[in-house]
């Protein structure tokens, strides 16, 4: 593939972004790059996957592919034949990404902080890995030799920010600072290497605006139930200063990089959390679908389980790693499952809004049916679209079959996806101490994040092989894929979503259509687990 006739393409992760928020910033004049690529080009809503959170959203937009299909259903997917949790990798991304075709079509791609990119993979380029993985060591960098360039060139250079951490303690101040610092450092490095032009394909996921949401949320919007006006006056306009640092670094990547073509897109959108946290597995056993054994065992692992995430300090839990490690794959195995009566049990949880039924023949002690397994799913989703909140409200925004949410049946995924109203924080297991299955946050004395992702992201894109047509129809994150492809030529198998309106050319379609393969299977260690663990508890994925 010779370069001039390929659109020299950047791609770029504003995660969690929205337009509201955008127009927001852009009219005071704080995102002035992103301005000129509207006034230019095109740009629409952009309606993400379930669940929207990063992992599947990403894998969904990088693929062109339903969960359903590439087999990231979540952070965590199910062990096979066991009743416990594991990390999820890139390696269980079952489908190519763009820069897979890319790379085969003979494009020399660059990819950074895309999440569910661990272990990195051998493009035709190079790939510094994601969120998923447990840091900057030789299996997150490709080539491998990089790696040494990277810590030359660019020694600030971090896989993800420790902002979360910061917030938990209420360090405002640093947790900014951390969340700019760590893109400013991501931008520069990719700057430097992208300088040389001798890209085709770059993609940068800049990630700060997600973190400013989930951190920032409270002290932005003045109806949120823990803002303080106080803290308002010095940290109401974070959000608003990540955006800005955000366009100011896009526009560093157009500068070093020249691009022909530009995408700016999100992942999912970002809203204020509510004061409600959810516990999936003690809701499914309060409605009779989970039985629980009063274990003495049970009770006492997941309350020293909740209270050592709450009070251990994380310098402490990192430097009790190498035993810790095993301990959480341990307690949270204990906590999560361990005083659960298997043969009493038609469904459980895993950790976000999902849940699986105990399926003779899936399970280990599987107790429904396949005969019975329509009834149990209705009984169900009947159970769900009654519950209430106190006041009245329905709990559930959302009840549907797998089926009707997924294209594909790769599995690891739910069999009924029940979505709680937004901005509620779900959680795998009550660990509190306090009873029941929906607990006020404000009640609890313990940390959540402000802010929870919502469904619709955004998407922009200006340059060669895009229309200029300003606003369009809200469009979905499958479509983000054969875009791409589209504008750079690149043929592909048939992909669920059609390109954006907006983009001139069709997409080369090899005709074959993509089979979902076997994962490449490599787990995590356990300390490896645990870093990637403590990630994902500061967004608020797992307790
Ligand atoms: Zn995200």
């Amino acid at each position: 593939m010779s370069p001039a006739a390929t659109p020299r393409t950047l791609v770029v992760g504003f995660d969690g972004a929205t337009l509201e928020m955008c127009d927001r910033w852009r009219a005071y004049g704080r995102m002035p790059v992103l301005d000129g690529l509207m006034a230019d080009g095109s740009w629409a809503r952009m309606r993400s996957v379930f669940p929207f959170n990063s992992a599947v959203a990403w894998t969904t937009l990088v693929t062109g592919l339903s969960p359903g299909t590439h087999g990231i259903f979540d952070f965590v997917l199910p062990r096979e034949g066991a009743y416990s949790l594991r990390v999820a990798t890139g390696d269980d991304r079952r489908v190519p990404a763009v820069w897979t075709h890319a790379s085969a079509g003979g494009a020399r791609v660059g990819v950074v902080n895309i999440p569910m990119t661990f272990p990195s993979e051998p493009v035709n380029g190079f790939m510094i890995s994601g969120m998923d993985a447990p840091g900057l060591g030789e299996r997150a960098v490709h080539p491998p030799e990089l790696l040494d360039r990277i810590r030359r060139i660019q020694p600030d250079y971090r896989i993800m920010s420790k902002a979360y951490i910061r917030a938990e303690h209420g360090e405002w101040d640093s947790a900014e600072r951390e969340l700019i610092g760590a893109m400013e450092a991501r931008a520069r490095l990719v700057a430097k290497l992208a300088r040389p032009r001798d890209l085709d394909l770059l993609m940068v996921n800049l990630e700060a605006t997600d973190g400013s949401h989930h951190f920032f949320w409270q002290h932005f919007d003045p109806t949120h139930p823990r803002h303080d006006r106080e803290l308002a006056r010095r940290y109401g306009d974070t959000i608003g200063r990540v955006y800005e640092a955000t366009d100011r670094e896009l526009g560093r990547l157009i500068d070093a990089y020249a691009p022909d073509t530009v995408f700016v897109v999100s992942d999912h959108g970002g809203g204020p959390s509510n004061d409600w946290v959810l516990y999936m597995n003690d809701w499914l056993a309060a409605e009779g679908f989970m039985a629980i054994q009063r274990r003495a065992r049970a009770s006492l692992a997941k309350r020293a389980y909740g209270t050592a995430m709450k009070h251990m300090s994380v310098p402490l839990k990192r430097r009790l790693r190498p035993l810790f490690g095993a301990w959480i794959e341990r307690a949270k195995g204990i906590a999560l499952y361990g005083d659960v009566d298997w043969s009493r049990s038609r469904a459980y949880g895993t950790v976000q809004s999902m849940v699986r039924l105990n399926e003779v023949g899936r399970e280990p002690t599987g107790t429904v049916r396949p005969e019975d397994r329509e009834a149990v799913l209705k009984e169900l989703a009947d159970r769900a679209a009654a519950r209430r909140f106190p006041d009245g409200r329905p709990l559930f925004e959302r009840v549907a079959r797998a089926s009707e949410v997924y294209e594909g049946t790769v599995p690891g995924g739910p069999d009924l996806v029940v979505e709680p109203e937004l901005g509620t924080q779900v959680r795998g297991r009550n660990t509190s101490g306090r009873e029941g299955f929906l607990l006020r946050v404000s009640e609890m004395g313990v940390w959540y994040p402000s802010g929870e992702h919502t469904p619709v992201g955004m998407a922009v894109a200006a340059g060669t092989g895009i229309e200029r047509r300003g606003e369009v129809d809200e469009q979905g994150i499958s479509q983000v894929a054969p875009s791409i492809l589209a504008v750079m030529g690149v043929p592909a198998p048939t992909l669920s979503g059609e390109p954006f309106p907006f983009v001139s050319s069709g997409l080369v379609s090899t005709g074959r259509t993509v089979e979902a393969a076997a994962p490449a299977g490599s787990e995590l260690s356990e300390a490896e687990e645990a870093e990637v663990l403590e990630r994902l508890r500061g967004l608020g994925y797992v307790d």
